[in-house]
């Protein structure tokens, strides 16, 4: 009999088109991942992303140092494959897909997780959220600028600050477990977790029932509550007394959780790749024999590069642009206008390391007071697309009174009148 069952199952929701989240149930791994991008893009990113993951099925590793490289290198080649994708091909521009992902070895579970689909675990009919959300409000939350309350309702709490495919790097998350006899892992997407609170959760995870019951009473209970998003979940019980006598709960007297972030980049010259964005030519390869004044000039490249890479640890340290180093595009203020920022928030003396690239016609009087200094320091977007979105649902101050009578005036307005019975059939 197996140690581990467990079973996974997605639904579209009742809102949207199309499914774009993905999961894998297998024998060793089990993963869940949202796909964004539009229609197919997103499906494609969940899917691509999920292949690197499944190719970890049933390996045996020496260890569990050895079982979370392969892990974490599943991710990197899932965001290298993906990111390649989406700059290929014209269709998948801008797609990504958040990645939770554990890999059993023996007893012991990996977990490695980007964006916020989350990864639960009841223990002792007791639940906790393993993964932290890679989100704007998680990141606001944590700085201590909005609360748990307002986070839950916030108009940008889908806004994700880390996906797989949206650049060459990728900062992944682990988490390393030891299992305990009856312990409960959930992996679901936000369809899930925007809808049914924790309590409903540890009700369902505490059930007895076999794990494809409780997979289907959660999705149930979501599209019960609107199903505003796709809905993914995945369940996996523990139980060590179904395998025949392998005695290992005795060996297994305090289990461990290990979480650990690290980043993990093809490039670690940031002051080369910075350099790049504002000042070109900024390469440490120089040629030998050069005259005095070359040297000279080489050193003062140096130092330049050294003093960006050094304001940029500055600004890491701060905490002010952690995650918005890799990031593409930000929301941000011009003056009273809200634009859209191309490049990282940052300026290192005259070099600016960020560019508009779109005006609104949104300024910083109509938003609402909060959410200034957030502008201030620049909302984190995943592309263009996603930039005109946050200013689109920026939380504003005062709605304009609704009138009766529609005040626009233009004919090709196509919203259907009143006194005609919907012709839906076109
Ligand atoms: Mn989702």
């Amino acid at each position: 009999m197996k140690r581990i069952l467990a079973a996974g199952d997605t639904h579209v929701g009742q809102v949207r088109d199309g499914n774009e989240d993905s999961f894998v149930v297998a024998d060793s791994v089990f993963a869940v991942a949202d796909g964004m991008g539009g229609h197919l893009a997103g499906e494609v990113a969940s899917e691509a992303a999920l292949e690197p993951v499944r190719a970890l099925d049933g390996r045996v590793f020496p260890d569990a140092d050895a079982a979370i490289a392969a892990l974490r290198d599943a991710v990197v080649t899932a965001n290298r494959t993906v990111s390649g994708m989406a700059h290929d091909e014209p269709t998948y521009r801008g797609m990504g897909t958040t990645l939770t992902a554990a890999l059993l070895e023996g007893r012991r579970l990996h977990l490695a997780h980007v964006g916020d689909s989350r990864a639960y675990l009841l223990r002792d009919g007791r639940l906790r959220q393993l993964t932290a959300d890679h989100t704007l409000v998680q990141h606001l939350v944590d700085e201590g600028q909005i609360s748990r309350e307002q986070a839950a309702t916030h108009p940008q709490r889908s806004v994700i600050t880390r996906a797989i495919g949206v650049g060459p790097d990728i900062d992944v998350d682990t988490i390393s477990l030891d299992l305990a006899a009856h312990d409960v892992l959930l992996l679901c997407s936000d369809g899930l977790t925007g809808v049914v609170d924790d309590d409903e959760l540890a009700e369902e995870l505490s059930s007895a029932d076999e794990p494809e019951a409780v997979v289907a009473r959660l999705i149930e209970r979501a599209n019960a509550g609107g199903g505003p998003d796709n809905i993914t979940v995945v369940v996996l019980r523990y139980d060590p007394d179904a395998a025949s006598g392998d005695g290992e709960s005795a060996r297994r007297a305090h289990p461990t959780i290990t979480i650990s972030s690290r980043v993990d980049r093809d490039d670690t010259d940031w002051a080369g790749r910075l350099g790049s964005v504002g000042t070109p030519g900024l390469d440490g390869v120089e040629p030998e024999g050069e005259r005095g004044t070359v040297k000279a000039a080489r050193a003062m490249r140096r130092l330049t590069a050294a003093l960006i890479g050094f304001a940029v640890l500055v600004a890491i340290a701060a905490g002010v642009g952690a995650f918005l180093l890799s990031q593409q595009y930000f929301v941000g203020l011009d003056g009273e206008q809200l634009v859209v920022y191309r490049g990282v928030d940052t300026s290192v003396g005259p070099v600016q390391l960020s560019w508009i690239v779109e005006r609104s016609q949104v300024t910083v009087d109509e938003v609402q007071d909060w959410y200034v200094p957030t502008l201030q320091s620049g909302v984190p977007a995943i592309n263009l697309a996603d930039a005109r979105r946050i200013i689109d649902n920026a939380p504003l101050s005062a709605l304009e009174p609704e009138d009766d009578e529609p005040e626009d005036d233009e004919p090709e307005d196509d919203e259907p009148e009143d006194d005609e019975p919907g012709d839906l059939a076109g």
